[in-house]
């Protein structure tokens, strides 16, 4: 399969960069970026691209595990995903994006990893248990099932040795290590073993207090939204469900205003405070309004987040104004990306004895 590209980065930069250890993790492009995948990962992306020879996926192969009915969403999501990429500050000269449909080499590599897993292991995989829950009725398709394998298969067409991502990976990032494990003592040592990595918020609550914010629940705020639509969003979050009057001493623990106070307000000090006067409840200093109600909560929240999302929306709107940029950046990036598999496939192949032409 040819694929044609312009590459406007050189492949050569990234083949020496050969020495360094590598990265792999991505996102699905069914929609925007939230903060959610902010603090679970794009921070220590952010981060770590300098030490680490960098990839990242726009899984469009694993979305379609629950779109395959609606594939242009697909289409309308990825420039955003990439726009979110290069707003929070990663570089595409030291990553590259790569679409993960047009390296074959995945698909190849996940249909001989099939036969490394057995049904009954998929099947007791639990954040796809959840996910299936949240998706389909009793009909589940096997593709969707078997996502997890594709997932191995993406890690390890890189050879990554860090996989940087939220906790509801953990299931799939432990389903690599075992096929990556079966795989060397079977054909002989291949593969890295990959370390996921998570940051101090591994799982950010959606704003409807649900355990996790996803692009696909409706809980999410947008690294994109503006500022009206983060106050709306705020305004209408959860907070304790067991507090019915502002009066009454609340909980911070699990309350998503408070979680995401912790994540995003510079201002410790005040969070500190806020907390204490949470828990205490009672009255102001008037002896009738609260000490600390929601509303209050929740409006230094939306101005934190507002603060912290101000310079990746000017950014943001900067890059979209550039109509080539984001195709130019996703087509060299995958040049470099099946560079790399390519690699990880010949290697795959001497290890199977199947390369039987040399
Ligand atoms: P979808 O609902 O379509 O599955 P998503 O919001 O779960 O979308 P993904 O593209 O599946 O996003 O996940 C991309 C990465 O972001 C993964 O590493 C995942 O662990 C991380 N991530 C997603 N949501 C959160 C969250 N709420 N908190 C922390 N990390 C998250
Ligand atoms: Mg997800």
């Amino acid at each position: 399969m040819n694929i044609p590209f312009i590459p406007s980065i050189p492949v050569k930069i990234f083949l020496m960069n050969q020495e360094k250890k590598r990265i792999l993790t991505g996102d699905r492009p069914t929609g925007p970026l939230h903060i959610g995948h902010y603090v679970g990962s794009l921070q220590n992306r952010v981060k770590l691209q300098d030490e680490y020879e960098t990839y990242i996926l726009l899984a469009d192969v694993q979305a379609l595990t629950d779109n395959f009915e609606r594939p242009e969403i697909l289409r309308a999501n990825m420039r955003e995903v990439v726009l979110d990429y290069l707003a929070v500050g990663l570089d595409p000269q030291k990553c590259a994006f790569v679409v993960q449909s047009l390296v074959p080499e995945i698909a190849e590599l996940t249909v001989y990893y099939l036969n490394l897993v057995t049904l009954v292991r998929l099947q007791r995989n639990p954040t796809v248990k959840t996910e299936i829950a949240q998706k389909f009725g009793g009909e589940v398709p096997a593709g969707f099932v078997c996502y997890p394998v594709s997932q191995a298969a993406d890690i390890t067409a890189f050879n990554a040795h860090l996989v940087p991502v939220g906790d509801d990976q953990d299931p799939m990032i432990e389903q690599t290590r075992e096929i990556v494990a079966r795989f060397n003592r079977l054909y002989g040592e291949t593969l890295v073993v990959p370390d996921k990595l998570h940051s101090p918020v591994a799982r950010l609550p959606g704003t409807d207090g649900g355990a996790k914010m996803g692009k696909s629940l409706d809980n999410a705020i947008y690294l994109r939204d503006d500022e009206a639509t983060v106050n709306k969003k705020v305004m209408a979050m959860f907070t304790d469900p067991n507090r019915l009057r502002g009066i009454e001493p609340g909980n911070v623990e699990g309350n998503p205003v408070f979680v995401y106070h912790d994540a995003f307000n510079p201002d410790r000090e005040r969070v500190a405070e806020m907390k204490e006067m949470y828990r205490q409840g009672g009255v102001g200093p008037d002896g009738k309004k609260p000490l600390l109600g929601d509303v209050q909560v929740k409006r230094e929240l939306a101005a934190a987040l507002n603060a912290f999302l101000e310079p990746i929306r000017t950014r943001r709107e900067e890059l979209a104004r550039d109509e080539s940029f984001v195709r130019d950046v996703l087509r060299a990036g995958t040049a470099r990306g099946r560079e790399r598999a390519r690699q990880t496939m010949d290697a795959v192949r001497t290890a199977m004895k199947i390369d039987y032409f040399g």
